[in-house]
C-alpha cells in the first residue's frame, strides 16, 4: 500500500544480500531484485538504491575475514570490492536494461548543507538522465570519527535528502519483533509502528550477521530520522527471489509510520542531522521562549557540552537533560562559554568583537 503510493523510493540492500555465509556472491538474487527496479521504473518511480557488500567483497577476492580487519587495510579492502561491487551490478542491471550510476558519499556529504544540496541536485540530475543511483559510503577515505559506519543510517540520510517517500531496509530479518525471535517463539512481527518509544528501543536487538555492520539499532536509528523528515520507512527480508514483488504481495515486514510534519526541507535537514556535535543545557525560561518560536539567547543558557564551531548542529535540552530542540549554532562552544548566561547587548564587551544577537536563530532550530 505505502509502496504503492510512493513515488520516490530509497532501498537500502545489506551485504548478507549480496554474499552468503559461505562467501559466495547471490548472482541470481541480483538479477531477479533487477526485474524488481524495473517494474518500479516502469511505474515511473524514481529509485535509489543504497548497497552495502564493498568490504564483504573485497575480503572475499582478497580471501580474509572482514572480522579484527583494521581501518586502514578495511579502506584498501573497499576500494578493491567497491569496484566488484559495482560490476555485479552493471552486469545483472544491464540485462534488464536499466542504466546504473555510482554515487559514494561521506559523512559530511550529508551533514553539511552545502554538500546536502549538492548531493540532492546530482540525485535529480540522475533521474532526469534516466539513471538509477547506486549509492554506498566512500569507506576509503573515511575514518572512525567522520564516518556512518553502517548503511542503515546512510540510507535514511539519502531518503531524506533526495525528499524520498519511502525507504526500505532489506536485509536478512522480517522486521522488528515483540521479542527475539530466534530464541522465543511467542515473538510477533510487528506491522506498524508510529511511535518509538522507550519498549521499541529495548526489543530492539543489537545481534548482526558477518558480514553487515548495522544489526537493529542502525535501523531503529535510521526510523527516527525517516519519522522526522516525513518518509515513511520499512525493515523487510529481502533474502526471498523478487524481495519487493514479495512486500507488495504480503506486506510481510514492519512499517514505521512518518511523523506529520510540515517541515521545510531545510528544517528536515537540520532535524534529521545524524551527528550533532554538542549540547546546550537551558533554563526554563529559555525552554517557554523557544516553545513560543523564539530564537535562543545567550542569557537562557546555561551550560556547554562538547567542543563545536560556529554553523555545527547542536542539540538544546532543557534542565533535566530532555532534548526540546535542535538547530544550528550562530556561535563556537568556546564562545558561548564567555557569553552565557549574559544578555544580548553585553556580548560585543565579552567577546571584543561585533556579532549576532542569537545564540540559535530560530530560523535554524526546530523546537521537538
Ligand atoms: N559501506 C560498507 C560496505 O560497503 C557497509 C556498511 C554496512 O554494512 O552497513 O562494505
Amino acid at each position: 500500500m505505502y509502496l504503492k503510493n510512493s513515488k520516490k523510493i530509497v532501498i537500502k540492500i545489506g551485504s548478507s544480500l549480496l554474499i552468503d555465509n559461505k562467501k559466495n556472491i547471490r548472482s541470481k538474487w541480483l538479477f531477479e531484485f533487477s526485474k524488481d527496479i524495473k517494474n518500479l521504473l516502469k511505474q515511473n518511480k524514481k529509485v535509489i538504491i543504497v548497497t552495502s557488500g564493498a568490504i564483504a567483497i573485497g575480503c572475499k577476492k582478497l580471501n580474509l575475514s572482514k572480522k579484527n580487519l583494521k581501518l586502514e587495510k578495511s579502506q584498501a579492502v573497499a576500494s578493491i570490492g567497491q569496484i566488484e561491487l559495482m560490476n555485479l551490478f552493471n552486469k545483472s542491471f544491464n540485462k534488464n536494461k536499466i542504466n546504473i550510476s555510482q554515487v559514494l558519499l561521506t559523512l559530511d556529504d550529508t551533514e553539511q548543507r552545502r554538500r546536502a544540496l549538492n548531493a540532492k541536485r546530482t540525485f535529480d540530475n540522475l533521474f532526469d538522465l534516466g539513471f538509477v543511483p547506486i549509492v554506498n559510503e566512500n569507506d576509503t577515505t573515511a575514518t572512525t570519527e567522520i564516518k556512518y559506519g553502517d548503511n542503515d543510517r546512510l540510507a535514511s540520510r539519502v531518503a531524506q535528502i533526495s525528499s524520498a517517500d519511502i525507504l526500505i531496509l532489506l536485509s536478512d530479518v522480517d522486521g522488528l519483533y515483540t521479542k527475539n525471535p530466534k530464541i522465543d517463539k511467542s515473538a510477533e512481527l510487528i506491522k506498524e509502528i508510529r511511535n518509538i518509544d522507550k519498549n521499541i528501543e529495548h526489543i530492539s536487538t543489537k545481534s548482526t550477521g558477518e558480514h553487515g555492520t548495522g544489526g537493529m539499532k542502525t535501523k531503529i536509528d535510521a526510523a527516527k530520522v525517516c519519522q522526522l523528515s516525513g518518509c515513511t520507512m520499512a525493515i523487510a527480508n529481502g533474502l526471498s527471489l523478487r524481495p519487493i514483488q514479495k512486500i507488495l504481495k504480503d506486506n510481510n515486514c514492519t512499517w514505521f509510520l512518518p511523523k506529520v510534519s510540515k517541515l521545510d526541507a531545510r528544517k528536515k535537514w537540520i532535524i534529521s542531522s545524524i551527528s550533532p556535535k554538542g549540547e546546550l543545557v537551558i533554563d526554563d525560561g529559555a525552554k517557554s521562549a523557544l516553545k513560543k518560536g523564539k530564537s535562543l539567547l545567550a542569557a537562557g543558557i546555561r551550560k556547554v557540552i562538547g567542543k563545536f564551531n560556529k554553523g555545527d548542529h547542536i542539540k538544546i535540552i532543557d534542565k533535566n537533560y530532555k532534548e526540546c530542540a535542535r538547530g544550528l549554532s550562530s556561535f563556537s562552544s568556546f564562545e558561548i562559554m564567555k557569553i552565557m548566561g549574559h544578555h544580548s547587548n553585553e556580548i560585543e564587551n565579552l567577546l571584543g568583537y561585533i556579532s549576532k544577537s542569537e545564540v540559535v536563530h530560530k530560523d535554524d532550530m526546530v523546537e521537538l
